[in-house]
């Protein structure tokens, strides 16, 4: 069947694009949604059930509707949850929250707009001379799209070193297969790699579990993120240099910081210039900000919900949870245990550590393609190219996914970490809600 839309994924960038469609897309229209995964918009984040999973964004920010701000808190209202604006709601509840709101627009449209939900992975996918593209599906069944949006998230990074002997088995390489919980015994003593927000999620969803043994986290440089000012704080508006050099972008931050101003809100009234900050950088510039600035960057943006940290640090000061840093040499497995070897940052000590079970958690932005068969061949057959900085794939302004050669196609979109090369701040549901509405907005238009 040919399809005027075809949205490929399962998870919030997903779901919100098909929610903006739905609004959007005149009658008669019709939309397929191809996801592999059951749980149809909780996409990695928001299918969990652990209570101290929580968003680390407060819930004024986050509505699905760019028009609705406060459509999150009505529905967390409406729920007898608490619904302040500064509350940093269950992730869980987040995922019911969305598939309420598409349920009902489901509802209301239905006579309008054909809708169907293609339980599949999509495989291949090929440009037609007309315009449109045609989707192999790992099932063996074929779609036709006159448009489509790719909504694929980002895969899990490879692990830093290559695993030794056969230590293979008792190395949990995606963590977001949360299955990998049920293998743990108790007392097992655990190292996890990296120390981001997935490191602290993973800690606890095993104390959740039962877990009593030590927690091992190693990073290269031992940073864990930095919390959010319980009750909120106004954003500052930054004070950026004229040129766009990065190290002088940085220092001018750093002064306001120095001259008194809560760092917070220093990043916060940065957030809603950094896409188009980024956007003026120059690839020399993006890569220095990758090299030299990433892991700070991260900890101080990405923030963690003050509960979620002060759990945290209560397993810190008990002895439970040691923050090691150094660089992963080796991964060995002797006996029962792994051994895992690093090289303690600013020197050349090398440190082991033996432990049972190793948990890779370093990171999801920049995974490239690797993890997609189907961007992989994509990028084979020229219809698309990846960034040159590993992050994503290339799209224009509009998210117009580029071809080979660089020329953006009109009917071909991607919404989400995907298109971090040019949006950089595209991981969070604040971006992707204002993406997708743009991405459907555009795409009903020409359907009219
Ligand atoms: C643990 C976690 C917590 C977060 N917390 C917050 C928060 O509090 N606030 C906030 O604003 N943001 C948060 N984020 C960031 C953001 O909301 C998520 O990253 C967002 O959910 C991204 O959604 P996505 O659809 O782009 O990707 P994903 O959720 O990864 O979904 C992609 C989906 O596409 C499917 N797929 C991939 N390839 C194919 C294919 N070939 N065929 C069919 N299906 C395919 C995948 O199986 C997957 O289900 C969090 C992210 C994570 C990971």
């Amino acid at each position: 069947m040919l399809y005027d839309v075809v949205v490929v994924g399962s998870g919030f960038s997903a779901i919100a694009v098909t929610i903006n469609l739905l609004r959007a897309m005149p009658a008669g229209s019709s939309i397929a949604v191809v996801g592999d995964d059951a749980g149809f918009g909780r996409g990695t984040a928001y299918r969990t059930e652990f209570h101290l999973h929580r968003l680390n964004v407060p819930a004024a920010r986050m509505s699905v509707f760019c028009d609705k701000a406060d459509d999150f808190r009505e529905w967390l209202a409406a729920h007898g949850r608490t619904a302040d604006a500064q509350v940093f709601a269950s992730r869980g509840d987040y995922g019911l929250y969305l598939r309420d709101r598409f349920a009902t627009l489901l509802r209301e449209r239905r006579q309008d707009v054909q809708i169907d939900f293609i339980k599949a992975k999509a495989a291949r996918c090929v440009r037609h001379d007309n315009g449109g593209y045609s989707f192999q599906l790992a099932t063996g069944n074929q779609l036709d799209a006159a448009a489509v949006v790719l909504c694929l998230g980002l895969g899990n990074a490879d692990l830093p070193v290559s695993k030794q002997n056969r230590a293979g088995d008792r190395i949990v390489e995606n963590p977001w297969r949360l299955n990998w919980l049920s293998h743990v015994q108790p007392d097992e003593d655990i190292c996890i790699l990296g120390s981001g927000l997935t490191m602290i999620d993973q800690v606890l969803a095993l104390r959740e579990h039962g877990h009593k043994g030590r927690i091992h986290v190693l990073s290269r440089r031992g940073l864990v993120p930095l919390p959010h000012a319980s009750g909120g704080l106004t954003p500052a508006q930054p004070h950026l240099p004229e040129g766009r050099d990065i190290s002088a972008i940085l220092h001018g931050l750093r002064k306001q910081v120095k001259g008194g101003l809560d760092w917070r809100a220093v990043m916060d009234g940065l957030r809603p210039q950094t896409q188009a900050l980024w956007q003026s950088l120059n690839a020399g510039q993006r890569s220095r900000f990758l090299r030299h600035a990433l892991p700070w960057w991260n900890v101080h943006r990405h923030r963690l919900a003050p509960p979620v940290r002060q759990r945290f640090e209560a397993l810190r000061e008990a002895g439970t949870v040691s923050i090691h840093a150094g660089y992963l040499q080796t991964m060995d497995q002797t006996g029962e245990r792994i051994s895992v070897r690093y090289r303690k940052r600013g020197g050349r000590d090398m440190k082991d550590i033996s432990v049972d079970r190793i948990v890779n958690c370093t990171g999801m932005e920049r995974a490239g393609l690797k993890h997609s068969p189907l961007l992989l061949s994509m990028q084979e057959s020229g219809l698309l190219r990846p960034d040159p900085l590993g992050l994503g794939i290339v799209v224009d302004a509009l998210s117009r996914v580029c071809d080979g050669s660089g020329t953006a196609q009109p009917r071909l979109y991607a919404v989400g970490g995907l298109t971090a090369g040019q949006f950089w701040e595209i991981t969070a549901v604040p971006d992707i809600r204002v993406q997708a509405h743009a991405v459907a907005e555009r795409i009903a238009e020409s359907a009219k």
